[in-house]
């Protein structure tokens, strides 16, 4: 290509030759622009960070106290060396952002992970209008279609519910971050109460420093007796699950929220008695709906189902093409 591209993928990440600057960077550089917390799109090493502020308190928790991290808030844009740069709602967990970046009127928007459907533990999705859009893919196929929450979390609180009048307690396992605060805010307290894992309640502290609201829940620790937790819902991450940690629980029934949950999740919906299908990215018809949405001439597909979500766009009229990244959403759902 003649001209250069306001963005381009080289060995360490998503870069940015005029402003100098990366997004989401998988090794370590001199400046880096982070969409999200997860462990596969903030990574350590840099030397300095810009986020968005709901994400300062959790970002130092994984990343190091010490980094060095410059935080932002929505919309504002940020110039550096002529490129405008501003951090848009996502909706996929507290504080994930989509990077709109503009430079002589072209303008390009890095989506990191999204989801279209709204929760109350980050602002909701908003489509950017760009001229290059680039997308991640995680349920590219036609076959992952996700219920409203609201039916997910009738069915959860309908199984805790079943659980507690047999006396056993229900063991949910999510993501640690994102997932975890997403079942904490939505499950029914009413039926009983909430224990959590370590992982989860330092997750929940990070995010409730910068502002996060939560229902009370206890950390489920050695000093809590026994006999407290038969009719109570315990929120784990998914590494939790057969370890010795959960022994203490018994009798108990386990279950698992992810988006891997549905017909395609099969080996992995055999390691708990059930599973419930919620996901925080989008699924086929929210990633086709962003797409649309963002009125771009131009699609590049990251991590996921990229050979089919790609192919499609392209019989659609756009032009769409596959970019390896290192992210990894695997990670994150299990
Ligand atoms: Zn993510
Ligand atoms: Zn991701």
């Amino acid at each position: 290509m003649a001209q250069k591209n306001l963005l381009e993928i080289n060995e360490c990440g998503i870069y940015c030759p005029q402003a100098d600057v990366y997004i989401d960077p998988w090794k370590p550089v001199d400046s880096a622009i982070i969409t999200h917390a997860h462990s596969d799109h903030a990574r350590p090493g840099s030397r300095k960070y810009m986020a968005h502020e709901d994400s300062e308190a959790i970002l130092k928790l994984r990343l190091g106290q010490d980094i060095q991290l410059e935080t932002t808030d929505y919309y504002t844009p940020h110039t550096i060396n002529s490129v405008r740069i501003s951090f848009h709602p996502a909706g996929h967990i507290t504080g994930s952002a989509q990077i709109r970046l503009e430079y002589k009127g072209e303008i390009w928007v890095v989506s990191g992970d999204y989801k279209t459907e709204g929760d109350s533990t980050c602002a909701p999705f908003e489509p950017v209008r760009c001229h290059t859009f680039i997308t991640e893919s995680t349920f590219g196929l036609p076959v992952f279609k996700w219920q409203p929450q609201e039916e997910v979390f009738r069915e959860v609180n309908k199984w805790w519910k079943e659980n507690a009048a047999m006396g056993k307690t229900s063991i949910l396992c999510g993501y640690a971050l994102g997932k975890a605060q997403r079942i904490l805010a939505s499950v029914d307290p009413e039926i009983g109460k909430i224990f959590v894992h370590g992982a989860v309640a330092n997750v929940n502290a990070a995010l409730q420093q910068n502002g996060l609201k939560l229902p009370p829940v206890t950390y489920a620790g050695p000093d809590i007796p026994r006999k407290e937790y038969p009719g109570s819902l315990v929120v784990a991450p998914p590494s939790a699950l057969n370890t010795s940690w959960m022994r203490k629980f018994s009798p108990y029934s386990t279950a698992m929220a992810s988006g891997w949950m549905n017909t395609r999740g099969t080996r992995r919906r055999r390691a708990v008695d059930k599973g419930f299908v919620l996901s925080d990215h989008a699924d086929w018809q929210g990633l086709n709906q962003a797409v649309k949405e963002t009125g771009c001439e131009r699609v590049l597909v990251t991590h996921g189902y990229t050979a089919v979500f790609s192919r499609w766009l392209q019989e659609q009229g756009l032009n769409a093409q596959e970019v390896q990244t290192l992210y990894n959403e695997e990670l994150e759902e299990i």
